[in-house]
């Protein structure tokens, strides 16, 4: 917000009678088609910082929105032929106080098109507000990715969304999935577990559409999009493009895990890289490499954790990951694991040690039963 305009929203705030009188200027009643609102929206908590994305589109000419990591949800912004007490068509016309505890919507339409919105959220929930500027680029893709999931399957702890090409496949993983439960709901110690869903996307761009990454590699095929969902491609595809033999339906074990460690911290902790995909490869599935054949340790060199975290590759946390909760689990315990995971990593906190301590310990452990 530049400062003019926030000059603005405080004597909108204080000026009630102003307020009152600009916030004639639109007209309620003229209705703007839901097609104007379509669109794939870049979003931050800043403005004009945006990190994550966000997709508006229509389904049997409803509009939904998603936004990173949630549901998909309708977004009604008229009823009964007005537009809704909570959105606005500008910023002049904003007057909320920090104790307001509704959501409101700022949407400024440019040329028959929503360019940008702001969503002003309750401070008592919220910090921040989140600020959405139209990626004309993606904006083609702002479909319904859930159109072909019309088959379902439900056990008792999961329900199963996918297309046709799934449906020999989607049986197999219930049940992989049902003869794990209760074991590893015990080992994370969660008392209580929502219903686990599964989105199963028939094809690579349907999936990286629906996880809001349109374009991103191939290598990405599945994803613990919540702690109580989970959204994947069709395995039927990703044996072919993988064309390995490999058992890939232990890696849906892999993503539930990852759903288990977020019931266990807070929304939207980010957890380090090597905690989070060694859990998930040690709990869930599955430890691929063979440490012995990694270059850089053949060379002498152990990354730190800092370096594991910060390597552009993205590679280290899956070769060290695994590894890494084995000796934390075999040398201290699997409950300073799961205590590791609720600090979020703290090392020091939760194993009393510094981080070059536990790394030189850590390196011990790996040369004496892995590298020799
Ligand atoms: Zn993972």
């Amino acid at each position: 917000m530049n400062i003019s305009k926030s000059l603005l929203l405080l004597s909108v705030v204080f000026f009630t009678g102003l307020q009152f009188s600009r916030a004639q200027s639109t007209d309620r009643t003229k209705v703007i088609p839901l097609e104007q609102f379509v669109g794939y929206y870049d979003v931050g908590v800043k403005p004009n910082r945006p990190f994550f994305k966000s997709r508006w589109y229509l389904r049997d000419g409803k509009l939904f929105t998603i936004y990173d990591s949630d549901r998909d949800r309708i977004f009604e912004p008229y009823k009964g032929g007005r537009l809704k007490p909570t959105i606005f068509l500008s910023e002049e016309e904003v007057s909320v106080t920090d104790e307001d505890s509704t959501y409101y919507q700022v949407l400024n339409f440019e040329n028959d098109q929503l360019k940008s919105f702001r969503i002003i959220r309750p401070r008592s929930e919220w910090p921040t507000d989140l600020y959405g500027y139209r990626n004309e680029k993606l904006s083609k893709l702002a479909i319904d990715t859930e159109h072909a999931l019309v088959y379902n399957h439900s056990t008792e702890h999961f329900r199963f969304h996918y297309s046709a090409i799934d449906t020999a496949v989607v049986p197999l993983l219930a049940q992989l999935l049902e003869e794990r439960y209760t074991s590893l709901i015990e080992s994370f110690q969660i008392k209580e577990m929502p219903i686990t869903t599964l989105r199963i996307y028939p094809d690579q761009d349907t999936y990286h559409n629906a996880v809001l990454t349109p374009g991103a590699p191939g290598w990405q095929m599945g994803r613990a999009w919540d702690h109580d969902e989970i959204r994947m491609l069709s395995l039927v595809v990703a044996r072919k493009i993988t064309g390995e033999d490999m058992d890939l339906k232990a890696l849906v074990v892999h993503e539930f895990v990852h759903c288990l460690h977020l019931n266990l911290i807070g929304e939207g902790t980010r957890a380090p890289g090597w905690l989070w995909e060694g859990v998930a490869m040690y709990k869930g599935c599955c430890d691929w490499t063979d440490v012995k054949s990694l270059d850089y340790l053949k060379k002498g060199k152990f990354p730190s954790l800092r370096q594991i975290e910060r390597d552009r590759s993205f590679q280290m946390k899956y070769d060290l990951g695994y590894y890494i909760i084995e000796f934390i689990d075999l040398e201290y315990s699997w409950d300073k694991v799961l205590q590791l995971i609720i600090s979020n990593g703290d090392i020091r906190k939760t194993l009393n040690l510094t981080t070059r301590a536990f790394e030189t310990r850590f390196y011990a452990f790996l040369s004496a039963k892995y590298l020799n």
